[in-house]
C-alpha cells in the first residue's frame, strides 16, 4: 500500500485549498494515509513530511505497521491537546487546515487559544475525496473479502439445519470468514427469521431459522482492513405467491440498477432506478433506505446511491446496490452485491447465487 503516494496526492489538495498544512483528526482517513490501525492518534500532513501524534501504548503497533513515520508520542500525564499544540508550536504553520467533520470544538478553541497567530481553516472531505477512487490494492483486497465471505456463506447455507439459531448461523459466519483468512466480520452479521427480516437492524438472536418461512442474512468479511458487503434472503419452507411476487421486483430493481452503473452517471440517477421499478410494482413507500453505499476501509463511506445524491461514479469507485422491500408483520427481502465502477461499464464484484430457485434451502 503506498502510503506516500496517497499524502503527497493530498498535500496537492493542501495547496489547492491554501493550507500550509492539514490536522488529520479523523482516525479512519489517519489509517488510510499511515496504514496505522490504532486510535486516539492524529496526523500531521504539512508541506515537507508529516509527524503523526499518538501515545506510548501504540509504539510497537507503529513499527510494525508504519515504520518509517515520524512519531510524536505523549508522554504519561500529558493530553493528546497539550501534545497537539507542542507539535504545531515547533511547526511555524500559518494556515493550518482541520478537519471540520471530525475536529471537536474543543480542541479547535485550545488551538486558537495558544496559537493565536495560526490562521485556522476548517475543510471537509480532502480525504475523503480521495478514499472514493479504490486503487489497484485497495481492488484486490475488497477481491479477498468477497471471496472470503462468499466461501464462507456457501459452507454456513450447507450446513444449516431448521433448528439453528440466528446467532449460531451468525457465529458460524463468522468463524468461517476467519477460517477462509478474514481478520475478522466485515461488520455485525444479520441474521433475520421472517417477520424479524422486516427491521433493518435485527440483532441476530434465539429465533430458529425455519421457524418463519426465510431467512434475510447480511454479512461481509474484513481482509487487510477492507471490507465486503452482502445480502441474501434464503427460503427456509415452501416459497409463497407472494415471496416470489415480492423476490422478483427487489431483483429486478436491483438488475436494472447495476445495469445503470457506469462512469459520468450521478448517484441519486442509480438510485432513482431501483426505486422506480419498486414503485411502479405498488412498493413504494416500503423501500426505506438508500439504494447503496461504497465500499472501503468503512462498511459504510462514501460515496452514497441515493436521491439527491449528486456524485459523479467514475472508474475505481466501488459500491453497493442493495434494494430491498420491508413489509411490517410479513418481513423484509434486500439483495445486495458490490460493484466495481470501471472504466467501460461496471463489475459485479460478487458472485453468490441469488436466482429465486437458488435460494431454496431444504
Ligand atoms: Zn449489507
Ligand atoms: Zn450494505
Amino acid at each position: 500500500m503506498d502510503h506516500e503516494l496517497r499524502r503527497d496526492r493530498l498535500r496537492k489538495s493542501m495547496r489547492r485549498v491554501g493550507i500550509e498544512a492539514l490536522l488529520v483528526t479523523d482516525f479512519v482517513n489517519v489509517t488510510y494515509l499511515t496504514g496505522f490501525t490504532g486510535d486516539d492518534s492524529y496526523l500531521l500532513v504539512r508541506e515537507d513530511g508529516e509527524v503523526l501524534l499518538t501515545d506510548g501504548r501504540y509504539t510497537t503497533q507503529l513499527e510494525e505497521e508504519c515504520p518509517d513515520l515520524d512519531l510524536a508520542v505523549r508522554k504519561p500525564g500529558a493530553s493528546m491537546v497539550q501534545l497537539v499544540i507542542r507539535v504545531l508550536r515547533s511547526s511555524e504553520i500559518g494556515r493550518l487546515g482541520l478537519e471540520a467533520d471530525s475536529m471537536t470544538i474543543g480542541l479547535e478553541d485550545k488551538i486558537s487559544d495558544k496559537l493565536p497567530e495560526m490562521a485556522l481553516v476548517p475543510t471537509t472531505g480532502l480525504v475523503e475525496k480521495q478514499r472514493l477512487i479504490k486503487d489497484k490494492e485497495e481492488i484486490e483486497l475488497l477481491r479477498k473479502a468477497i471471496r472470503q465471505a462468499e466461501k464462507a456463506f456457501a459452507v454456513v447455507r450447507a450446513s444449516i439445519v431448521p433448528e439453528m439459531t440466528e446467532k449460531q448461523v451468525a457465529n458460524e459466519l463468522e468463524y468461517q470468514c476467519r477460517k477462509f483468512g478474514a481478520k475478522q466480520a466485515g461488520f455485525p452479521s444479520i441474521v433475520a427469521v421472517g417477520s424479524r427480516s422486516a427491521l433493518p437492524h435485527a440483532t441476530p438472536d434465539e429465533h430458529r431459522i425455519a421457524e418463519d418461512g426465510f431467512v434475510l442474512i447480511d454479512w461481509g468479511a474484513c481482509e487487510g482492513l477492507y471490507r465486503s458487503d452482502l445480502t441474501r434472503v434464503l427460503a427456509t419452507d415452501k416459497i409463497s405467491p407472494k415471496f416470489t411476487r415480492i423476490y422478483k421486483v427487489v431483483l429486478e430493481a436491483q438488475t436494472k440498477a447495476i445495469h445503470a452503473v457506469r462512469p459520468g452517471v450521478l448517484c441519486q440517477d442509480v438510485d432513482a432506478v431501483a426505486r422506480g421499478v419498486i414503485a411502479r410494482a405498488g412498493y413504494g413507500r416500503r423501500f426505506t433506505h438508500n439504494l447503496g453505499h461504497g465500499l472501503g476501509i468503512q462498511v459504510h463511506e462514501a460515496p452514497r446511491l441515493a436521491a439527491k445524491n449528486q456524485t459523479v461514479l467514475k472508474p475505481g469507485m466501488v459500491v453497493t446496490v442493495e434494494p430491498g422491500i420491508y413489509l411490517p408483520g410479513w418481513g423484509g427481502i434486500r439483495i445486495e452485491d458490490d460493484v466495481l465502477v470501471t472504466r467501460s461499464g461496471h463489475e459485479v464484484m460478487t458472485h453468490a447465487p441469488k436466482k429465486l430457485e437458488e435460494m431454496i434451502v431444504e
